[in-house]
């Protein structure tokens, strides 16, 4: 096959992330191309929650509205023990500018962005191509594409492409991170719980129960798996994983608050990682990660999909001086991508304090350990402290 004319920007992946960069560099009228392995959608909605500053960047994109119609919009949460309320975190209180998050399913999220993408441009995304190999060229990237489809090279490839992307690995850069013991069951059901539009934390010595509002009238559930059950559950059927998360819930809620496991839409289990790459670009600026790319932070906290926006949009702007930049013969590192990386670097990792204190406190505790959590949402539930904390899950400031 015939190699194509050189490319302003290839982004090899098409997630969330990936689209959401095309997108704002369609706006801006710069060439772009998305490169994506998969022919079909994933199987599972992962992330649901949308916070106010990607909500502001949606905003920009020229999505937000059929953001907000699509999903459902959460202004408060509230922290249970055996159905007690005892705090409550008010969004409205935070003083972002769309002080609420959003609920979508990330298959309906990325619907939406990938049809504004195809309205800017029409012929951006290609599907069903695998980027296998990434080689630096004297002013260019080369990328080798699987299946025969040839290569495609670009002035400045960003990589999009997930946790152990392919451009990560050509970065070379060595990630910081570990792996959790934890894992964690989640599943969608019709909701049955009258919480409308709350988020509703229950803690439990056996462990947390997070349950989140989901448009047409479902619910998402969330809650720590046993270890010994966690190690070797067979995953995969449904049916079996819904009624072990409802006995799980039952076990942990007051009676009647657990779901119908005949409602469920949707079941999967996931464990938990860390990982966080020190530098998000090459020197020269031509290779850049963004998303689960450069920092994979646990979904305990839901922040990794409104991280990777956060980047893009970041990433985005820069990107007109940038390929200025590449073109000028006597270029050196540059400042703008130094800034960029530190920024950007500093918000996963306050993301991946976050998500480390929400495990801390969900997983399962002795008596003592119990006690003293309910000590400190006695404190947390003060109102100076409950707006800090509405703040930090929200995302305010980043
Ligand atoms: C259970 C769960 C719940 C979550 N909940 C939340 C939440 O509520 N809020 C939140 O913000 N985040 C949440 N997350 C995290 C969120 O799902 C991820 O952070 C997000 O999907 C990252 O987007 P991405 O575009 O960077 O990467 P991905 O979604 O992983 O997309 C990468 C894309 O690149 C493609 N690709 C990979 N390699 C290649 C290649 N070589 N060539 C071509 N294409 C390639 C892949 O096929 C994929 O489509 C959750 C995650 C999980 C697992």
């Amino acid at each position: 096959m015939p190699d194509e004319p050189l490319h302003d920007v290839a982004i090899v992946g098409a997630g969330p992330v990936g689209v959401f960069l095309a997108t704002a560099l369609a706006q801006r009228g710069i060439g772009v191309v998305v490169l994506e392995k998969r022919s079909q959608a994933h199987r599972h909605s992962r992330a649901i929650g949308i916070h106010p500053p990607s909500l502001a960047a949606l905003e920009r994109l020229g999505v937000l509205e059929e953001i907000v119609q699509s999903g459902v919009r959460i202004d408060r949460g509230v922290l249970r023990i055996r159905g007690r309320e005892r705090a409550r975190l008010d969004f409205t209180s935070t003083g972002a500018r769309l002080p609420f998050v959003v609920s979508l399913p990330q298959l309906d999220t990325e619907r939406i962005l990938r049809a504004r993408l195809a309205a800017l441009d029409p012929d951006a995304l290609r599907t069903g191509i695998e980027v296998r190999r990434v080689e630096r060229e004297a002013s260019s990237v080369r990328l080798e594409l699987g299946g025969g489809a040839g290569c495609v090279r670009a002035r400045l490839v960003v990589g999009a492409d997930g946790a152990s992307g392919v451009v990560a690995r050509a970065l070379g850069y060595p990630a910081a991170g570990r792996s959790y013991p934890h894992r964690f069951v989640m599943g969608d059901f019709a909701d049955t719980t009258g919480d409308g539009a709350l988020a509703v934390l229950h803690l439990h010595p056996r462990g947390i129960v997070e349950s989140f509002p989901l448009p047409g009238e479902r619910r998402r559930w969330v809650t720590h798996l046993p270890l010994d059950l966690g190690l070797d559950l067979d995953l995969g059927d449904r049916s079996t994983d819904a009624e072990l998360l409802a006995r799980l819930i039952a076990g942990r809620t007051v009676p009647g608050t657990s779901p119908d496991p005949a409602t469920s839409m949707m079941t999967s289990v996931f464990g938990v990682r860390r990982r966080i790459l020190p530098r998000m670009a090459s020197d020269d600026g031509r290779l850049v990660v963004i998303g689960d790319a450069a920092h994979e932070v646990s979904p305990i906290g839901g922040q990794g999909m409104n991280l990777g926006w956060l980047d893009a949009e970041a990433l985005a702007e820069r990107v007109p001086s940038l390929l200025g930049a590449l073109e000028s013969p006597h270029r050196g590192r540059s400042p703008r991508l130094g800034d960029f990386e530190r920024a950007r670097l500093r918000s996963a990792r306050a993301a991946a304090r976050l998500s480390e204190f929400n495990m801390a406190m969900g997983r399962p505790a002795s008596g003592a350990g119990f006690a003293l959590r309910r000590a400190l949402i006695a404190t947390a539930a003060l109102p100076p402290l409950s707006r800090a904390l509405a703040r930090a899950f929200t995302m305010s400031g980043r």
